[in-house]
């Protein structure tokens, strides 16, 4: 495997991905070099969805893809907003209207836990039996209102308990060690690293 399609639009992933795979000798592109057009996503977990943004990028490209899925998860809300995270408030997607949704879901409650979620799957070709899957997972508390200035989406309610700081509080290096993506891309390495040895 020399090149790899990334399913995403975002600069930023593209760049955190390029640098860990280079080692390997894999060069990551992104979908858009390719006209992909945007995938489904239609599935109520994060691994289904991660699967099939792969597997369409895979089929458009005829190279291995590679995807991910995350958001965040509430436990006394049945693990929502969950996959919608992103649209929790509807379109257009707005990370304030988001928060302040999830505010108002958690008015009066006193059980806070949450955690963000990150699914990855590589995918060799279109119809690989076998995905290379990766997940990490971020645990914390949401707090009754935003503090800090950092990060994006709903980093400002996620108090990192350990800290005592929000995920919108750390520093960008730290956030990457303890983050579900941070996890889930290192853990995409380790087995990466098996499967080309
Ligand atoms: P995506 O999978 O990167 O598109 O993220 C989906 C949505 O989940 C984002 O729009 C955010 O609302 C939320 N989310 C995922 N990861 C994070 C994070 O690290 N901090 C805050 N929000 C996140």
């Amino acid at each position: 495997m020399k090149q790899l399609v990334l399913a995403s639009g975002n600069a930023g992933k593209l760049k955190e991905l390029s640098a860990l795979l280079a080692p390997l000798g894999i060069e990551v592109l992104p979908q858009s070099a390719f006209q992909v057009p945007e995938a489904e996503e239609p599935h109520p977990s994060f691994i289904e969805n991660a699967i099939a943004k792969a597997r369409h990028a895979a089929h458009v490209t005829g190279l291995p893809a590679l995807a991910d899925d995350s958001g965040l998860c509430v436990h006394i809300l049945g693990g929502s907003p969950g996959v919608l995270s992103a649209r929790f408030a509807g379109e257009p997607k707005s990370d304030q209207r988001n928060n302040e949704l999830l505010l108002t879901r958690l008015a009066g409650q006193t059980d806070r836990r949450a955690r963000f979620y990150c699914a990855l799957a590589l995918v060799r070709h279109a119809d690989d039996p076998q995905p290379l899957m990766a997940t990490g997972e971020w645990h914390g508390e949401i707090l009754d209102a935003p503090r800090g200035s950092a990060g994006f989406g709903y980093d400002p309610l996620f108090l990192v308990p350990d800290l005592e700081q929000t995920a919108a509080e750390i520093p960008a290096e730290l956030k990457n060690v303890l983050s579900h993506r941070g996890k889930a891309f290192r853990q995409l390495l380790d087995k990466l690293q098996a499967e080309l040895a």
